[in-house]
Order: structure tokens, then C-alpha cells, then sequence
């Protein structure tokens, strides 16, 4: 079971970027990287088009996320998580994330109007440690 999720202080910055970018829409994208035991470590978050563009959905463009896949896969990475934002509401789970996060396996990493939350489905939603790193 993952514990925490480690991402760099350059691609907390392009999040919240992009938070700040597509509102009053939710961003979305992809983090790239390994999971060592208990840790999923970050290597790259990886902006995605929102299909759907709305206040309090998102979609992963097919097309990119499958590019964002196969290009990860080639460098022996992979997608350990989705990320996508809550421009004006907090960073926790709404139902329609709840619904569509059940038995999904990756981490998902929510930025909100109040900052950041992760989160991972494991019987339930369980919040998970965030560990920035330069
Ligand atoms: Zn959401």
C-alpha cells in the first residue's frame, strides 16, 4: 500500500500553474514516475488536455494520455497518478471523483483552492502523505 507520494517543488509549482491557468475550469494531467515500496515518487507531472472543461469535472484527453503511457513505458517508467484541480473549491475528493476513483490504483493528487491533497482508493478513499522535494 502507498504511504506517501514525493514530487519536486518544480512540478507542485507547474500544478498550481496550471490551477491558476484554466480557471475557472479543472486542469488535469498525469505523474510520471516509480513506486518503491510504500512511496510514489514523481518524476514528472505532464499537463493534459480536459476534454470535458468544466468547473467540477475532468476527462484525460484519450489520445495524450495514451501518448503520455507509451512514452513512459519506453523509458521504463509509469503513470503513477492523475492529477486535476478544484479551482475554487477545496482539494478533497467530490462525488464524481469518488465515483470514478473507486478500484483505480494510482495515486490521485488533488489541488484545491486550499492547496494540495493526495489521495489513494484502497476499501475506501485514504488521504496519503504529500513530501515536496527540490
Ligand atoms: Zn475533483
Amino acid at each position: 500500500m502507498i504511504y506517501e507520494i514525493k514530487i519536486s517543488h518544480h512540478d507542485m509549482a507547474l500544478i498550481q500553474e496550471e490551477l491558476e491557468a484554466n480557471k475557472p475550469y479543472e486542469a488535469c494531467g498525469v505523474l510520471i514516475g516509480i513506486i518503491n515500496d510504500s512511496t510514489a515518487h514523481v518524476e514528472k507531472a505532464l499537463p493534459v488536455t480536459n476534454v470535458r472543461r468544466t468547473r467540477t469535472s475532468f476527462e484525460l484527453d484519450p489520445k495524450e494520455h495514451y501518448d503520455a503511457w507509451n512514452d513512459a513505458e519506453k523509458k521504463g517508467k509509469e503513470i503513477i497518478g492523475i492529477y486535476h484541480t478544484h479551482p475554487v473549491s477545496s482539494a478533497v475528493p467530490s462525488l464524481w471523483d469518488r465515483e470514478t476513483m473507486e478500484n483505480v490504483t494510482s495515486v490521485w493528487l488533488i489541488a484545491g483552492a486550499d492547496g494540495m491533497r493526495a489521495y489513494i482508493w484502497d476499501n475506501g478513499i485514504k488521504a496519503i502523505k504529500i513530501v515536496e522535494y527540490e
